[in-house]
């Protein structure tokens, strides 16, 4: 085994994209694990593994059950329990597999002996497509997840930030003057909803079209799990997106696209760095290849 392949093999070495809404941490190969930290943002996607690096952060999004991205759920919790965090993590997934997630999360605690009478569930969320939910401690981010296509149910989501602006009509007005309103009681501000991030999870990659909102986010992190040619129908068949489909998306949107940066992630595991880098400078369009960097 070369060292490159060991590298992209490792879940424990993290890899770190700096972005204007956070830098981003974390490791994602298919099969192997998923996780993503956003530090500035308090918030985790995805916990495949759980470096120490995640038990400070009060919220995490699941996106779907598969172990992968699932299995250190509970490594979380405890790890920040044992290291003295006494405010629980808030754990946000979809709805339709959170009483999964309990039986599971009841399972293992009775596995590992801990007994009926001390046992208490973590701080689950359920989450329904389509609704917003403020994190519970960070009230100005706001997150909307959406249904997306993949081989068991799962979601991706987009966090807002939420703030207000000066409504238009007041703007150039002195300061004074706004003061003066605003004593009034005349509202004089609107509620506005910046997108700063949208992740995929897993997912065909049509999910992108179909939920093509996520283009309006700086930052998009998309599954590219297959490259090759000749493994486009393999990529549907296993319920993950090929290359091809997020080449399309782009040249479809073109300029409609206001990401800054679009991470490709959870790549197979067969493929080597370098062929995932020399792939994707062959084939990203000039027009966005220096928006798109692979998350390795
Ligand atoms: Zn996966
Ligand atoms: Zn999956």
């Amino acid at each position: 085994m070369t060292t490159e392949s060991k590298y992209i093999h490792n879940a424990l070495k993290q890899v770190r994209v700096d972005t204007a809404v956070s830098n981003i941490q974390g490791f994602s190969i298919s099969g192997l694990a998923t996780y993503l930290q956003f530090p500035e943002m308090d918030f985790c996607v995805d916990m495949g593994e759980c470096p120490l690096s995640a038990t400070p952060m009060d919220h995490v999004f699941l996106t779907h059950a598969h172990g992968d991205h699932a299995r250190c759920l509970m490594r979380h919790h405890s790890l920040r329990k044992m290291m003295g965090v006494e405010r629980d993590s808030v754990y946000y997934m979809p709805e339709c597999i959170s009483e999964g997630a309990k039986a599971w999360i009841k399972a293992e605690a009775m596995f590992e002996g801990v007994g009926e009478a001390k046992f208490r569930y973590p701080e689950i969320e359920p989450v329904k497509a389509g609704e917003r939910y403020p994190l519970r401690y960070r009230k100005d981010l706001v997150l909307e997840p959406f249904e997306v296509k993949h081989s068991v149910p799962a979601m991706g989501a987009t966090i807002y930030l939420h703030k207000r602006k000066l409504k238009d009509e007041y703007l150039g007005k002195l300061p004074e003057e706004i003061i003066q309103l605003r004593t009034s009681g005349v509202e004089i501000t609107r509620e506005v909803f910046d997108p700063l991030v949208s992740f995929m999870g897993d997912c065909l990659g049509e999910s992108l079209l179909d939920n093509a909102s996520v283009f309006q986010s700086k930052v998009l992190i998309t599954e590219c799990t297959f490259l090759d040619e000749g493994e486009e129908a393999m990529a549907h068949k296993k319920g993950h997106t090929h290359i091809s489909s997020i080449i399309k998306a782009l040249n479809e949107l073109g300029d409609q696209v206001k990401c800054d940066k679009i991470i490709l992630s959870h790549f197979s595991m067969k493929y080597s760095e370098r062929h995932i880098q020399e792939t994707l400078a062959e084939k990203i369009p000039e027009k966005f290849k220096e928006k798109v960097v692979a998350f390795l």
